[in-house]
């Protein structure tokens, strides 16, 4: 490579930094729900291992001792050339039967999901509406999808005055056959929760609409089962693609959609990230499909998360501090890049390891604390984080309250 090409990326870096916008990785240690980080022990209060499964060391030791059978650490193959091993018919089986008899279908991630399904099921004659804060993977989606000529329109967050205009202005363009609606039911940078009996009311009154719901930061966490919002709004029937990942509280690695089984049958035809990629080893989805069995049953688990996600919030409120949130991803708003990584250093030195998230990952002049709630810390180590957040009220980390 020239110096010239060098120099190019180098700039490119360099004005990253200038912005206090450069990343890099941690060199840090686990150690149950605690992470060691520069010689200091800190309550992870930014990982998305919401009910404590991934931390839990036991759990692992259970599901190891119970496998009887070889299955390999790596599937060699595409599913639809070799790699198509039993556990993942029942792990499909499995999941089908827990959303009310739909079809399910298994991806190598949550990524994978949205990069693959959005360009499969959309083509020219097709409008997808989606909301302004979606994952970046969706957006991936929406451009690989707009290469085939789909046209994609973003809405307001959770604005559905404007997405009901929207809809009008599309619904009777003769060029137009299907609308599919792709939002999330949890939203990973503000927490909030999507109205889905809402969008089931809109998808009623217009036959084109097809609903997308990302459900990935809701499965295990909502729901008498962790199901998802699907499952607490009572429209898991009426969601024509929820799909979700297996990364998060699931402790694992992975994606699906629940769908019609014809839905299912065109995606292992079309979708190109399933067809042209190796399958996830057996192990890992038999691992899956352990946790899922675990997950079903952790209502006590889900119960504690909410108590204290609920308590949290109305206590952010409470200093004054704007907080959209109505789950266990609670974000508190401070604008400013370097403002935003001085809180997180200031809580590091109370013990706590909270994330600092920056544009381009949220809206410009959006960046934020984001904190993770998990049932599995203390709660001792919950309230202090709650008296610590008080103390930083008056502090120099909040002073310009937004
Ligand atoms: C994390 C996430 C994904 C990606 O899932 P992975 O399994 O990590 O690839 C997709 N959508 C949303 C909303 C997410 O938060």
């Amino acid at each position: 490579m020239s110096e010239q090409i060098l120099a190019h990326f180098a700039d490119k870096l360099a004005r990253l930094k200038q912005a206090h916008n450069h990343r890099s990785f941690r060199q840090l240690q686990h150690q149950g729900t605690h992470i060691h980080l520069g010689g200091q022990k800190l309550v992870n209060l930014a990982s998305n291992d919401y009910l404590g499964v991934a931390s839990d060391e036991r759990l692992q030791a259970e599901f190891l001792a119970s496998q009887h059978e070889y299955l390999p650490l790596g599937s060699s193959s595409s599913r639809l050339l070799t790699g198509n091993f039993g556990v993942y018919e029942s792990l499909e089986a499995r999941m089908s039967s827990l959303f009310l008899g739909r079809s399910c279908l298994l991806f190598n991630s949550g990524y994978h999901v949205n990069v693959g399904i959005l360009p499969a099921i959309c083509d020219a004659r097709t409008l997808i509406l989606a909301d302004k804060l979606v994952h970046a993977s969706i957006i991936d989606g929406m451009r690989l999808a707009a290469a085939n000529g789909t046209k994609c329109v973003r809405y307001q967050h959770q604005n559905f005055t404007q997405l009901e205009t929207l809809i009008q202005k599309y619904h009777d363009d003769k060029d137009i056959e299907r609308i599919v609606i792709v939002t999330e039911s949890i939203f990973s940078m503000d927490g909030d929760v999507t109205d889905l009996t809402a969008l089931v009311r809109l998808k009623t009154s217009h036959p084109k609409l097809m609903l997308y719901i990302d459900e990935a930061h809701a499965i295990g966490v909502c729901g008498e089962r962790g199901l998802g919002c699907s499952e607490v709004f009572g429209c898991i029937d009426e969601i024509d693609l929820i799909v979700g990942a297996f990364g998060k509280a699931m402790a694992s690695v992975g994606g699906y959609v629940i769908c019609h089984e014809t839905i299912k049958d065109y995606l292992i035809n079309a979708m190109r990230p399933l067809i042209f990629s190796t399958a996830l080893p057996p192990l890992n989805i038999a691992w899956t499909a352990f946790v899922l069995d675990k997950i079903i049953t952790m209502q006590s688990e889900r119960a504690r998360l909410k108590q204290r996600y609920e308590q949290l919030i109305t206590h952010i409120k409470s200093l004054g501090l704007e907080c959209p949130s109505n789950s266990q991803i609670v974000p508190i708003i401070l604008k400013d890049n370097e403002r935003t990584m001085r809180a997180t250093a200031q809580l590091a030195e109370q013990g706590f390891f909270v994330l600092g998230v920056r544009p381009p990952t949220v809206p410009q002049n959006q960046s934020r604390l984001r904190i993770c709630l998990n049932s599995a810390i203390s709660d001792d180590e919950f309230e202090r984080f709650c008296q610590v957040i008080t103390a930083f009220g008056d502090g120099d980390a909040w002073d310009a309250k937004v």
